[in-house]
């Protein structure tokens, strides 16, 4: 599978039997199931996606979906200030996770998914406060 920012080839990462994510060693970013991911959260003791209150913006231009090339839809954090921000395909579910948001610690299945969980705990991290205004 390609990268839906540089078009080189993804590597596949497993963990066990089970491919979880793949990553671009061109730009460092991330790609993988929704499914997946809330798997990670969960097991990290967070919430699943829908839980982290991210709010779709459809004015950020957003990649292609490297699965079926279907328009990628930019999810933001409700931090005022620089929020987070990861992609998200409507069509086959997949996330997109930009490399800026990950500590540059290696490439191992391990520390991208301790860099994952850290993303999203930092994301889900303003969402009581965010919304008594
Ligand atoms: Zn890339
Ligand atoms: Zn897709």
């Amino acid at each position: 599978m390609d990268c839906p920012r540089d078009d080189v080839e993804m590597t596949e990462l497993t963990e066990g039997e089970e491919r979880f994510l793949f990553h671009c060693k061109e730009c460092g970013g991330l790609w993988l199931d929704a499914a997946d991911l809330n798997r990670i959260l969960l097991h990290a003791g967070l919430q699943t996606l829908e839980g982290m209150g991210g709010r779709a913006n459809p004015d950020t231009d957003a990649g292609e979906c490297p699965v079926d090339n279907v328009g990628l839809l930019a999810v933001e954090s409700q931090h005022k200030r620089d929020p987070l921000v990861y992609e998200t395909c409507e069509s086959c579910g997949g996330i997109w996770l930009e490399s800026a948001d990950f500590a540059d610690e290696g490439t191992s299945a391990r520390t991208l998914k301790a860099g994952i969980v850290d993303f999203f705990r930092e994301f889900s991290s303003h969402r009581a406060s965010a919304g008594s205004r």
